[in-house]
């Protein structure tokens, strides 16, 4: 297995979009103290995102309780306390920028009594108290496991653990997929415009790529969602480059389809650093091609293929 050090060509050529338009969105947010995927993860599609008037707000703070090898948010210390005025802060944030279409996300926060479900619904709501008109998709964790510390290794990536203490019913144990079940029906209640959760790799590639995710798992959060509200959009997304073929990636495509799964975001990963999976293949724009193809003929209603499309690219169209 060798590393593939030289970025291909069109990698290279990123779309820088307009500075004042980065620096305006940097400047906002660095006030507020809040974050955005967009400039935590320097996507190379920010000027293009932000000109349409969208961009993708991380919640809850910007460290993991979880460590896929892949990811490059802020994992291995513990996770910030909840700052009481985020959802205020980030719905001041669409207002100032004009945001016509967030996309909010989380980091796993396995810490949390619910997961962070509460949150996702807080910030919705603080959001359209001010901005009316803004279009909200949910990008959000499995939301399986419970709280650190109380016998629930589950959350760290073990998944083995059948039960946890229910913190709001202390004493009585409840399963974690009716756990899961009740945070992702939290949201769901919110309504919206778009639920989205990555399974982020092919079936074989989910115990090197995400720790502490499992592939059925994530299809159930698909599945759960489309039980519960068949109105609303669901959407998965896979960062290729990891060693999957090209029948895997289809057979991944098939399984979100017999999830209900809507829309479908196929990009490339790049590694965000040397601690981090190196790249196995850059995948080319034209193979990008005929893998949307085979997306729009196995019935996704949206579909994004491309080497630098991310899971919130385009998401407002
Ligand atoms: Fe932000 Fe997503 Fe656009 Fe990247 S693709 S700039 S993360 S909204
Ligand atoms: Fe990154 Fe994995 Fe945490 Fe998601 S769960 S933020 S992919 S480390």
């Amino acid at each position: 297995r060798q590393e593939i050090e030289a970025m291909p060509p069109w990698l290279r050529q990123r779309g820088i979009g307009k500075a004042s338009e980065i620096s305006t969105v940097q400047r906002i947010i660095k006030q507020r103290q809040i974050h955005t995927i967009c400039e935590e993860g320097r996507c190379p599609n920010r000027g293009e995102c932000y000109s349409q008037k969208t961009a993708t707000f991380l919640l809850m703070g910007p460290t993991c309780t979880r460590a896929c090898a892949f990811c490059q948010v802020d994992k291995g210390h513990a996770p910030m306390p909840l700052d009481p005025d985020e959802p205020q802060k980030v719905a001041e944030s669409v207002q100032l920028l004009g945001l016509r279409y967030v996309v909010l996300t989380s980091v796993a926060r396995d810490d949390l009594p619910d997961g962070g479900a509460g949150w996702f619904v807080a910030t919705m709501e603080a959001i359209r108290q001010l901005n009316r008109e803004t279009q909200i998709e949910v990008l959000t964790p499995d939301f399986w496991g419970g709280l650190l510390g109380q016998g629930d290794k589950g959350t760290r990536g073990q998944g083995e653990e059948e039960s946890v203490l229910d913190p709001g019913n202390l004493g009585v144990k409840i399963s974690l997929e009716e756990k899961q079940y009740q945070r992702i029906a939290t949201v769901v209640k919110a309504k919206p415009a778009c639920y989205n959760h990555n399974i982020e790799t092919v079936r074989r590639l989910q115990n090197p790529v995400r720790r502490g995710a499992k592939y059925d798992r994530s299809l159930n959060v698909l599945r759960i969602v489309k039980n519960l509200d068949p109105n609303i959009p669901t959407k998965s997304g896979l960062m290729l480059g990891h060693g999957e073929t090209e029948a895997e990636i289809i057979e991944a495509m098939k399984d979100l389809r017999a999830v209900g799964c809507d829309r479908i975001t196929l990009g490339q990963y790049l590694r965000p650093s040397l601690e981090h999976l190196p790249v196995q293949k850059y995948w080319t724009p034209e193979e990008f091609e005929r893998l949307g193809a085979i997306a729009h003929e196995l019935g996704f209603s949206h579909v994004r293929s491309g080497p630098l499309v991310r899971s919130s690219y385009h998401a407002f169209e």
